[in-house]
């Protein structure tokens, strides 16, 4: 049996993390399963990257068979099943180039060093401005903490990272204000994840396209948490119809595997040439073998559209449980399987009374609660976690009412 959860006050892990006493042994599909066999619904996801629930055959035969085969060899040598990988990527988006990297921040740091090389090519080193909104949340290492803005994450680790501009969310005045001769590119969350929930509105998009295009600018879309069919289409920005130039991915396409990747039209990644970037272990072997797995299933004939469909399903039992508690729940946000609820009493309170339900979900900023469910849950374990949802507003309804009862 695996050992029990190590308590904050004995652990030698870094404390950067408020850990919920609960650790898992394994999982199926949408559970997640304790040692003792206790089994809670996760509506979670590990942050929206168990994009196929846990142990999904598909990708558990393909991880351990490339597992008996090779594990790493570094970029020095061709890479089969990279090469495949990133051509079905880009036959399946606007992509005509992609870097692979192991996380979501490190696709970002490709794709600000792809924009600004980008200038710097053409004869133009000091554009190297990118402009970034408010909320917004783009990775922990220095520039990406940068690019995000917010102060929390940015205090106590020395000079910020120069040349990020943030501007309010859906501010046309503002942003035009911030594009200076500097400016290289505009970054955003089509989707705002960690910032809670806050959809850009589709003529929000547009217009940064249209800016971009009158001032030679890149448009980079951070589709992290939003990717690879979350939203109920292969990429959040499909459904505005408004295409970047440079987008980074993560989270999803591993489906629980650390991967990421940065994806450009050639003209985007015209600068990065042979040796201007790098890295030992993005694109390994393992990792693309499982990416490959990935869009296999996402990419079957249906299997997205069949999101959007229980999607549908999900928020409309949301829309009917913030009927039923509106001195929990505030609003229903979101799109696709990427749903928050903005609550009027605390988040973390939420967030703990589902998991006391066997319903996991994750906490977001302006006091939301994320549901994240995997890309595979049925309308049964929809329904299941609605009840969940309902029992979890209930309890802190009940929790509210009682300080005056007594
Ligand atoms: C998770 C996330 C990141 C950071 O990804 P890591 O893999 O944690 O580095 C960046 N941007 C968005 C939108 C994310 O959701």
């Amino acid at each position: 049996m695996a050992p029990a959860p190590v308590s904050a006050s004995q652990s030698v892990l870094v404390p950067t993390y408020a850990r919920a006493p609960v650790a898992f042994e394994r999982g199926e599909g949408p559970w997640a399963i304790t040692a003792d066999g206790t089994r809670y619904l996760d509506f979670g996801a590990g942050i929206a990257v168990n994009a196929l629930g846990h142990a999904h055959p598909h990708l558990v035969k393909t991880l351990t068979e490339q597992a008996g085969k090779i594990w790493h060899t570094s970029n020095l040598y061709g890479a089969p099943d990279g090469e495949r990988l990133a051509r079905r990527l880009c036959e399946a988006t606007f992509a005509e180039r992609v870097f692979f990297t192991n996380s979501g921040a490190e696709a970002n740091e490709c794709a600000i060093k792809m924009a600004r090389k980008y200038h710097a090519a053409k004869g133009h080193p000091e554009r190297f401005r990118i402009v970034t909104f408010e909320g917004a949340f783009h990775g922990r290492t220095l520039a990406t903490i940068a690019a995000g803005g917010q102060q929390k994450y940015i205090d106590g680790f020395g000079p910020k990272v120069d040349g990020f501009d943030q501007v309010p969310f859906d501010d046309e005045k503002a942003l035009r204000a911030a594009i200076t001769p500097e400016t290289a590119a505009l970054m955003i969350e089509p989707i705002q994840g960690e910032g809670g929930l806050r959809s850009v509105p589709g003529r929000f998009l547009k217009l940064l396209r249209q800016i971009c295009d009158e001032n030679g600018l890149l448009l980079i879309f951070d589709e992290i948490q939003t990717g690879v069919g979350r939203t109920g289409k292969f990429f959040a920005h499909e459904h505005y119809g408004v295409t970047p130039d440079i987008m980074s991915i993560a989270k999803g396409i591993g489906g629980g595997f650390p991967m990421g990747a940065c994806l450009a039209t050639e003209e985007a990644a015209s600068g990065m040439t042979l040796g201007t970037h790098g890295t030992t272990f993005g694109g390994n072997p393992l990792a693309m073998a499982v990416g490959n797995a990935v869009l296999d299933v996402v990419l079957a004939p249906g299997f997205i559209e069949n999101v959007g469909r229980i999607a549908l399903r999900l928020k409309q039992s949301l829309a009917e449980l913030k009927d039923r508690h509106p001195g929990v729940i505030e609003e229903i946000r979101g799109e696709g399987l990427m749903l928050g609820l903005k609550l009027h009493t605390p988040n973390t309170d939420f967030v703990n009374e589902a998991r006391a339900q066997g319903l996991l979900v994750v906490g977001a900023g302006d006091n939301v609660v994320r549901l994240l469910p995997p890309l595979i849950v049925t309308e049964a374990d929809v329904a299941e976690a609605v009840s969940r949802l309902d029992k979890t507003a209930g309890a802190i309804e009940a929790s509210l009412k009682r300080p005056a009862a007594e």
